[in-house]
């Protein structure tokens, strides 16, 4: 008895969803009898018990182990006893370094009750072994619970561990989407801003002038147990966050999950997903946007096209075509004096004469034309003063632009003349 008195030991117990199925066999309130018992028999005076509960084994940054890892270091603990190695860890090189390096270093003893397994005991070789069948073990358990996963993503319930941006969990079925009435309205604003035109930027600057929370912001204001550092550093909206909120099909209604994939069962690092991976399951829960809406607002979006200094916005971005390749064409600048800038062949802009001809328009004609065009047919329409009609709604009018344009003939006044430019006509209600 002398001998064993000299031992101050720690009790590590430890669950997680990987032992799930065990029952109560597992349960922390049974670890916790059996190791009581086991160091009341052998006469060890017990220092502390150190309980991690609801972590897996494959990591060690558990705040119990560390702990007990602290209590080591300071010289407070001189044996370990867990019910099974596999409390200590599921990953077998980790915890072998425990095993065989951490604690025989320390001299700590190591025992764990229902493997037999004693560090003391001479003939231990077995534990290496022991090691990897809890290792195989964590990777068996962790591709059962991830095919569970995909099986119900594939019914289209809701796994996610927060709901999106616009969207809350419904109460009574945590795995269906509601829509948040407070950030709903925000991502219908938008869309409808984008499908406008707006840019990206241009809709991220105006929802932080009237101080809109992010939905980092939003998700941590609704949820105190959260902490804002864990979800973002910037606490405004860019562009980006609008980017990704334009192209999510959630809020077509569809649940759009498994965008992410983990590297491995022991890590977890995710790397993102193409779309054509993911899983999409379509009219799971009530639609935020129409599917024009969305198809606007994503072509739109797409455009490259940056505001220059003078506050120029390319009103048909995603909208004028080159007449000849059909590419878009974007903006360059013009060399004519006052005047805004050119539309180009997007082919030509990038590959030159590869690509297409040198097809470009000036900006005002275009926006001259197009305008007229849409006011006679106003005007044939009964309506009485089309000349009121706003910009917004032009675009709610024009679908698309073609424009062929020649860069062969000029009219004896040097002015650049139309060969054909088509325009396509389909109202877009506003939503
Ligand atoms: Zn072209």
């Amino acid at each position: 008895m002398a001998v064993r008195e000299k031992y101050s030991a720690a009790l590590y117990m430890r669950l997680s969803k990987d032992d799930s199925g065990f029952g109560e066999s597992a349960s922390i309130s049974s670890q916790r009898k059996i190791l009581r018992r086991y160091a009341l028999e052998n006469g060890f005076c017990v220092h502390k018990e150190y309980v991690d509960d609801g972590i897996s084994g494959l990591t060690f940054n558990r705040p119990g182990f560390k702990r007990m890892i602290q209590d080591i270091e300071n010289k407070q603990i001189n044996l370990v006893i867990t019910k099974d190695l596999s409390r200590l860890g599921r990953n077998y090189i980790m915890t072998g370094r425990y095993t065989e390096f951490y604690f025989p270093s320390k001299k700590v003893r190591c025992i764990a009750v229902n493997d037999n397994y004693d560090s003391d005991d001479l003939y231990s070789d077995m534990v290496p072994f022991r090691n990897v069948i809890n290792e195989m073990y964590a990777r068996d358990t962790s591709r059962k619970i991830r095919s569970a996963l995909l099986a119900r993503m594939q019914e289209g319930a809701f796994m996610g561990a927060h709901a999106p941006y616009g969207y809350e969990r419904d109460a009574g079925d945590k795995h269906h989407l509601v829509v948040d009435e407070v950030t709903g309205t925000i991502v219908k604003g938008i869309f409808q801003k984008a499908a406008a035109g707006v840019l990206p930027i241009q809709i991220a600057r105006e929802l932080n002038e009237c101080k809109i929370p992010t939905p980092s912001e939003y998700r941590c204001m609704s949820n105190p147990s959260l902490r804002i550092e864990n979800f973002s550093k910037r606490r405004e909206w860019t562009s980006a966050t609008i980017i990704k909120i334009l192209r999510n099909p959630v809020y077509l209604g569809h649940m759009a999950q498994r965008k992410t994939s983990k590297l491995s069962f022991k890590c977890p690092a995710a790397i993102s997903l193409p779309a054509s991976d993911w899983i999409i399951v379509e009219n799971t829960h009530a639609p935020l946007v129409t599917n024009l809406t969305f198809e606007l607002a994503a072509r739109r979006s797409r455009q490259r096209t940056c505001i220059q200094g003078n506050g120029f916005n390319n009103l048909f971005s995603g909208i004028a075509r080159c007449g000849d390749c059909g590419r878009r064409m974007s903006a360059v600048s013009s060399r004519k004096k006052g005047a805004e800038a050119n539309l180009a062949c997007g082919a030509y802009k990038q590959k030159g004469t590869r690509g297409c001809s040198n097809h470009f328009i000036a900006y005002d004609d275009l926006y001259e034309v197009v305008l007229c065009r849409i006011q006679s047919l106003m005007r044939r329409c009964g309506f009485s003063e089309p000349e009121k009609l706003t910009q917004d709604l032009l675009f709610h009018l024009v679908d698309h632009i073609e424009i062929c344009q020649g860069h062969f003939g000029k009219t004896p006044s040097g002015r650049v003349k139309f060969q054909t430019i088509k325009i396509f006509f389909r109202f877009r209600p506003p939503e």
